[in-house]
């Protein structure tokens, strides 16, 4: 059953790939795996953590990351560490911010905010906003633990 399961989701995941004209290889499925199974966007560093144990080197980690990234696959976002993290991008979306991040000041914890869409309107009489789109929604504040 869970067998069956995985099975079904390589399948899938190859059918993405091939959308996105890349070519399946095994890494790649790894990383793609890897980043669809998370809640939270991964880092690099975080990515090969899980990946180098299952004989992957860091460098194929990242030069795979880069690819998927390329494609559009999947969604960069600097979340005011310096750190870039990667998480799959839902389907349907275009290149703009895709969900606001909110990144706990205490512990770091980073949290997708899927259900919330931020938008910039020009409040009533003020001059015509200077912003074109957004790229990246970054709201900071304490999580449920550090309370
Ligand atoms: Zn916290
Ligand atoms: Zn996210």
């Amino acid at each position: 059953m869970k067998k069956a399961r995985a099975a079904e989701e390589i399948g899938e995941l190859k059918a993405l790939l091939r959308k996105s004209g890349l070519r399946s290889t095994s890494a790649r499925l790894a990383v793609l795996q890897q980043l669809r199974a998370a809640k939270t966007p991964l880092s690099h560093a975080e990515l090969a953590k899980e990946l180098v144990p299952t004989g992957l080197d860091r460098a194929t980690v990242y030069r795979n990351l880069m690819d998927l990234a390329e494609s559009g696959l999947v969604a960069r976002a600097e979340l005011g560490d310096h750190v870039w993290r990667y998480e799959v991008r839902r389907e349907g979306h275009d290149h703009s911010a895709e969900h606001p991040h909110f990144v706990c000041i205490d512990c770091g914890a980073v949290t997708c905010l899927t259900d919330v869409h931020v938008d910039i309107t020009p409040t009533p009489g003020s001059k015509k906003s200077t912003i074109s789109s957004l790229t990246e929604v970054l709201l900071k504040g304490h999580c449920g633990k550090c309370v």
